[in-house]
């Protein structure tokens, strides 16, 4: 049991009385403490990011200079974090190292971008200037999936933009958010990045508490409506990147063999817990039968194991809720009539593993098309007209990503604006470059990440009218 994990508060360790045990969902054993910090912990964190704030918003040098060395802290302690982001959540060391690469990008990225100032006017009578301000410091609170890329993903922007950052990672997965904060303690300013761990209730109590500006949560819809009704009390500012319910829309003509192992990486990566996952599949029914072979064949070759070992293709479920949650929504669909065409049990022995199932006889209305069922099980579902599986494709709260198949770029493109989703993706699903924005519409979110407008959105407005 390792248990020498520490909050990093005000710049320095910070240990708790009360320590939480951590579980590898590969073996089932709980292999590390982690921190259950005090509400005066909380509060002295709050305290600390309000001191810094107001020095760290005016060095921009010294902004883009750190974020560049969290980056080299990153790239030179790869190995490890990649190690504690699988034996935590449980997805094969390539995925790990994958979210490590997202990580450094997003720190270099964001390290580069300027908070931009427009002109609105500027004649003989007046000028008129538009800021771009800091919000202050901010809480941070993220989910288990990605443990230190959706962490990442606030704080390189909030730093950039001048903000100072209190966060709080799951506590299924806190380590590798606990490790980033050991390791670049020195490379930032004291209270700059203040990072807890601790259970739902330490997330409460930042959400409560009077210091920061805003709060950016990454999580369940059910959990970022308490927290939108928790900030509305103080308004605070909130961006919430919530839950998905992707739909991949295969259009009458794709070719199956082009697109079932993009298809079937993008539903199973993670074991199928991303947000932006494919999460129910439409196919034109005279296509159905070759694209549910395809997929079926795949899920049967995939090898499920643990994510640390070399030849691991999809690991475990990240916990016991998950996996329960999983096994119901499949019971579920089954008990409807729903046929497993590959996969279908959960596998014996220790650990939180699953097979890759592809469900086909399935129909909108059933739990496991209609909900986020974020785990290793595709329902594949047959349509006739483009008009019925844009309907179907839209009759959702969620709105995060969606994708079209086709081998018509051009008819894939001209399809996209029709599908109600804050991210259309055109022969891929969850692709990004530097530079582009991320969000949900509906119950999907509130705001966007990446890219500039990610970066806008720890700022606000400030209007400067000068009469000449
Ligand atoms: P969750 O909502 O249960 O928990 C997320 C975080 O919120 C945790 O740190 C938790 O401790 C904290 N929390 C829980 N209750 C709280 C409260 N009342 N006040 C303040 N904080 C509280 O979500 P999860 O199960 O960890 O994550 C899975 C969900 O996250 C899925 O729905 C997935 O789609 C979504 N997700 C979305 C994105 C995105 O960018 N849109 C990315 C990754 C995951």
């Amino acid at each position: 049991m390792v248990s020498d994990f520490t909050m990093t508060i005000d710049g320095v360790t910070a240990t708790a009385e009360k320590t939480f045990a951590v579980t590898n969902p590969a073996t089932g054993e709980e292999f590390a403490q982690a921190p259950e910090p005090s509400r005066a912990q909380v509060d002295l964190a709050m305290q600390s990011a309000a001191r810094a704030f107001d020095s760290w918003r005016q060095d921009r040098e010294l902004r883009q200079k750190t974020l560049e060395g969290l980056a080299d802290a990153v790239e030179a302690n790869l190995e490890e974090l990649a190690a504690i982001i699988t034996m935590e959540e449980g997805k094969p060391l390539k995925e790990s190292r994958a979210e490590l690469g997202d990580v450094m990008g997003d720190l270099r990225y964001f390290a580069s971008l300027e908070l931009p100032t427009e002109i609105v006017r500027d004649d003989a009578r007046t000028a008129v200037r538009v800021l771009r301000r800091p919000v202050g410091p901010i809480a941070a609170i993220t989910p288990w999936n990605f443990p230190l890329g959706t962490a990442i993903a606030k704080i390189a922007p909030a730093l950039a933009a001048g903000c100072t950052v209190v966060l709080k990672p799951s506590p299924y997965t806190p380590l590798a958010c606990l490790r980033f904060g050991e390791l670049t303690r020195d490379a930032l300013p004291a209270g700059v990045l203040n990072v807890l761990s601790g259970s739902n209730e330490v997330g409460t109590w930042m959400t409560e508490h009077p210091i920061p500006r805003m709060i950016s949560f990454t999580g369940s819809v059910a959990t970022g409506k308490r927290i939108a009704s928790a900030a509305a009390v103080d308004l605070k500012r909130v961006t919430l990147e919530l839950g998905g319910n992707d739909p991949a829309i295969v259009l009458d003509d794709a070719v199956v063999d082009d697109i079932a192992d993009a298809l079937f990486a993008n539903a199973f990566g993670n074991c199928g817990q991303i947000c932006v996952a494919i999460k129910r599949v439409y196919v034109p029914n005279a296509l159905h039968d070759e694209l549910v072979d395809a997929l079926a064949s795949r899920a049967k070759a995939a090898k499920v194991g643990d994510g640390l070992l070399e030849g691991s293709d999809i690991g475990p479920l990240c916990n016991q809720m998950q996996f329960d949650r999983v096994g119901e929504l499949l019971n579920d669909a089954t008990s409807h009539g729903a046929r497993v065409v590959a996969g279908g049990h959960a596998i014996d022995g220790p650990g939180h593993f699953f097979e890759p199932t592809i469900l086909t006889d399935v129909n909108d209305g059933l739990r496991i098309v209609d909900e986020e069922q974020f785990g290793p099980v595709l329902p594949v579902i047959g349509y006739d007209t483009l008009d019925d599986v844009l309907q179907r494709a839209n009759a959702t709260h969620f709105g995060l990503g969606a994708s079209i198949w086709t081998s018509d770029e051009e008819r894939g493109s001209a399809l996209a604006p029709q599908v109600d989703s804050g991210t259309v993706w055109v022969n891929t699903h969850q692709s990004a470059v530097p530079g582009q924005p991320f969000g949900g519409l509906k119950w999907s979110g509130i705001g966007v990440e990446g890219g500039p407008w990610g970066m806008l959105g720890f700022t606000e407005v400030q209007a400067i009218h000068v009469a000449r």
